[in-house]
């Protein structure tokens, strides 16, 4: 490996941190920040996720409260759950888990979050704000994607910067961040013709797509930093088993499955100047600015 090893559990633990000064700060004035995180349904991810982020919210000195709510919700009921969190003063963030059940409209649910309380960043009122270079609460992932770049050194004014996926949620907020820190973005997609050519002119790469390893080696300029959001779970049939390091290949083959990025680390960690490991880069980064918006929205709320 030549690239710098970006550690994304250090930089989540400074972030960490700076959410744990600001709980005792606020605990002074007698406000506690409140997360509620709601889930529907049974979904075994998402009850890890759920449960992770509560935990993590008390831990660092917020009030995290997780809701479940039955997978045979109606679309009603989930509304009034959500106006009566929007009406609660203890409620200073709110997060509706995705995937919801497919009876339920995710987009109508996320639209009735009250914005000031929408830790997520995904109410269009945020992401106007957030396009606009406003004070707003911006998408968690995206965050951490900028947080881990500015915490290595990495220069994003002036830079080429590629980002590979066109999500609501990871490519186009991150898009916009970079934009706004004055690189020169490129958004690339799965119509974006001669994908390598377009991501080898890139100083920052971010691959934000949900496909294994799409991205390797020879597609890397030399130098550049490649952040890595994708998290794939592969199993033992997968077909590029041979080009992962022995370590976990061997993960693979003996516990049946392991998680690799949308990147090919082992090449292209020779090429790159720096590069985020997956797990533990952009992952512990997104837990992490979740709680520091719903810090901000404390704030912002009693401002
Ligand atoms: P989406 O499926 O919503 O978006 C994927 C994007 O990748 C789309 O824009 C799609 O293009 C593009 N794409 C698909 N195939 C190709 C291809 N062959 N070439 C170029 N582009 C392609 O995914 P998300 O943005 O929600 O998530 C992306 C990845 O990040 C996933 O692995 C997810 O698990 C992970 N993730 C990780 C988080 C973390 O905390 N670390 C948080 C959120 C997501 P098109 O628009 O044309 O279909």
């Amino acid at each position: 490996v030549s690239a710098k090893l970006i550690d994304g559990k250090q930089i989540a633990a400074e972030v960490e941190a700076e959410v744990r000064a600001e709980c005792e700060a606020l605990a002074t004035r007698g406000v506690i920040p409140g997360l509620v995180a709601i889930r529907v349904g049974d979904d075994p991810a998402s009850e890890v996720y759920v449960r992770n982020k509560a935990k993590k919210a008390t831990e660092l000195g917020l009030r995290g409260t997780q809701q479940h709510m039955v997978a045979s919700t109606s679309q009603q009921e989930l509304e009034a759950e959500i106006d009566r969190l929007n009406a609660d003063d203890d409620v200073d963030g709110i997060l509706l888990q995705l995937p919801l059940p497919p009876h339920l409209d995710a987009k109508a649910l996320l639209d009735r979050i009250d914005p000031r309380k929408d830790v997520d960043g995904f109410h269009p009122v945020n992401v106007g704000r957030l396009q606009q270079g406003r004070a707003c609460l911006a998408p968690c992932t995206p965050m951490g994607v900028i947080r881990l770049l500015e915490s290595s050194g990495i220069a994003i004014g002036g830079c080429r910067a590629v980002v590979v996926g066109r999500s609501d949620i990871v490519g186009k907020p991150v898009a916009v961040l970079l934009l706004h820190r004055h690189a020169t973005v490129t958004i690339a997609h799965s119509r974006t013709p001669d994908l390598a050519f377009v991501v080898r002119e890139a100083d920052i790469v971010v691959a934000a797509v949900g496909r294994p390893m799409m991205i390797t080696g020879d597609m890397i300029k030399p130098g550049a930093a490649v952040i890595d959001v994708g998290i794939n779970r592969i199993e033992p049939g997968f077909d590029k088993l041979a080009m992962l390091g022995e370590a976990k290949r061997n993960a693979v083959l003996t516990k049946g499955s392991a998680l690799v990025g949308d990147v090919d680390f082992e090449s292209a960690s020779r090429v790159a100047g720096w590069i985020t490991p997956v797990p533990g880069g952009v992952g512990p980064m997104t837990i992490a600015y979740l709680l520091k918006n719903t810090v901000q929205a404390a704030k912002d709320r009693r401002a």
